[in-house]
């Protein structure tokens, strides 16, 4: 449909203001967190719906017309998933942005699709509930962790996404709308359409509302810092306080490197570098502060009520003393919990400039250790840095292929790599060696465009091809984000 055509017919659906065609404003939606400007693509037209109504109206008209169609939520995504790969219509949610309700009897909290991870947890803290999943990156929207079945660190405890979603209403791409669930917990009333939505990465139909979980916000919680000298004692640690039942809210893995790059970004020393003012348990009794040498870290968050998180913080200290921890270094006042996670979060950043891509592979737990262990190797090998860090109590390991090697044993930026050659060789490398362990090329961010190489190596023939008959009965034109995970 030509542009001028286009744009009158959605303006008559979403007001002359919903609807963006000028290039220099549609190139920030040309991608999303993913490096490489070759998964660009602008698309023909955005808009701003401001129902679901007004989606179903731009999906016949879609249909009718054979035009594309892609959501994009806060575009946080690492996979090109909300790219509009084939041009066409981007749909935005910035009109969709409201807390509907928060249901305090229920415990539940129903919001439009466009409420971004931030405001969600503002609003049921100040009712005195929590939303415990927590993607790094609280500016995504509801719409975009429900399609992705985001997770985050406190997976491990909680699950991803999928285990507070309760009920949605999405509209299908001929443009129907249904609502799927309900403000209850079990359900067991034919297929889980819900449950194939969630993930589903905007292929199936666009998520308009839902309706969460939430439970009561931790009393206390306590944040463990722990170094090792190797890798291998760090996170051979984490089934053993798996297996003692003192389950924490997050179980991170990070290495040296990281943090010493994310000092140089910040111009801040990573919190523990000094004692205090933490608690410390010690192997030899000093109480001096992380020392040089330390290579690699656990981090570990305990929450509950103020004698359990003790309790637990103590027992896990010890299981990881008696792993051969260094130091533990426990942090229970707020201040400090919150400069450690704060620093935590500006890893990213830190990585970005020089990132090629962010891997999201999971393996079981048992096989993490061996995973990374595999994943140095390549670095050697191949003579480019691939800082790792990740989940390490829901095997979810976040390899970051970086566009600079080493000089005198250290990443240094100087050191410019051939990366165009070696990055696609060691992405093979490292997702060969994860389907080897049994894992899967992608635990919480999706397929998107970038990560569709690898799905015929991590499912066979008959699943993907179940899952693209299920596409080519609810889509049968292939309007909806066309090209993405197959
Ligand atoms: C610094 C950083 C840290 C991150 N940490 C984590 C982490 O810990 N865990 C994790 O899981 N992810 C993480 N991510 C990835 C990202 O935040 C998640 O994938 C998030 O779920 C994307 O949400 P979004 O709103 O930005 O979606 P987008 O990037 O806009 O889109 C993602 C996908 O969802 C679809 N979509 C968006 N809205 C809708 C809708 N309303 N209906 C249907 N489909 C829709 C899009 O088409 C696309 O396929 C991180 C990203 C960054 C940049």
């Amino acid at each position: 449909m030509a542009d001028d055509k286009l744009i009158k017919a959605l303006q008559d659906i979403v007001g002359a203001k919903g609807v963006i065609s000028e290039k220099d404003r549609l190139e920030d939606y040309s991608h999303d967190e993913f490096s490489l400007p070759t998964i660009k693509n602008l698309p023909q037209v955005a808009v701003r719906p401001n129902n679901a109504d007004d989606i179903s109206k731009i999906l016949k008209l879609a249909n009718k017309e054979n035009i594309p169609v892609t959501p994009r939520g806060g575009g946080t995504g690492l996979c090109g998933g909300c790219v509009p790969a084939k041009g066409g219509i981007l749909i935005l949610f910035d009109n969709l942005n409201k807390v509907l309700e928060v249901d305090k009897e229920n415990l539940m909290v129903v919001v439009e699709a466009g409420v971004i991870l931030k405001d969600l947890y503002a609003c049921v803290e100040k009712e005195g509930l929590f939303f415990p999943p927590h993607p790094g990156d609280d500016t995504a929207t509801i719409g975009g962790v429900v399609a992705t079945n985001a997770g985050g660190s406190r997976a491990v405890k909680h699950g991803t996404v999928r285990n507070f979603i309760r009920g949605l209403e999405v509209v299908l791409p001929q443009g129907d709308i249904i609502n799927i669930g309900g403000k209850f917990i079990k359900n067991s009333t034919g297929f889980s359409l819900l449950h194939l939505l969630i993930g589903s990465e905007g292929t199936l139909g666009i998520i308009t509302k839902a309706t969460i979980s939430l439970v009561a916000p931790p009393k206390e919680t306590s944040t463990l810092v722990v170094p090792y000298n190797t890798i291998h004692d760090a996170i051979k640690t984490v089934p053993t306080i798996m297996k003692n039942n003192a389950l924490p809210l997050a179980i991170e893995f990070i290495e040296a490197d990281a943090i010493e790059l994310t000092e140089k970004f910040t111009g801040k020393d990573w919190p523990v570098k000094n004692a205090n003012p933490v608690r410390h348990y010690s192997a030899n009794g000093s109480a001096s502060g992380v020392s040089n040498g330390t290579k690699e870290y656990l981090l570990i968050i305990v929450d509950g009520e103020k004698d359990e998180v003790e309790r637990i913080s103590e027992a896990i200290a010890d299981m990881c003393l008696k792993n051969n921890a260094k130091d533990v270094f426990v942090a229970d006042g707020k201040t400090k919990q919150k400069e450690i996670l704060e620093f935590r979060s500006q890893m990213y950043e830190a990585m970005k400039p020089n990132c090629i891509e962010t891997l999201d592979i999971v393996v079981p737990i048992s096989e993490v250790v061996n995973h990374v262990e595999v994943v140095h190797k390549i670095e050697k090998e191949h003579k480019i840095w691939l800082p790792t860090y990740g989940h390490a109590g829901d095997g979810n390991a976040h390899t970051h292929i970086m566009k600079f090697g080493f000089k005198d044993g250290r990443p240094d930026f100087s050191v410019k790599k051939d990366w165009q050659q070696v990055y696609p060789v060691v992405r093979d490398l490292i997702h060969e060696d994860a389907k080897k362990r049994g894992g899967m090329v992608s635990g919480e961010h999706g397929i998107g465009l970038v990560k569709k190489e690898y799905l015929a190596d991590f499912l066979d023939e008959k699943q993907i091809g179940f899952m693209k008959s299920i596409k080519g009965i609810v889509d049968p034109k292939g309007i909806l984000n066309p090209d993405k995970i197959f």
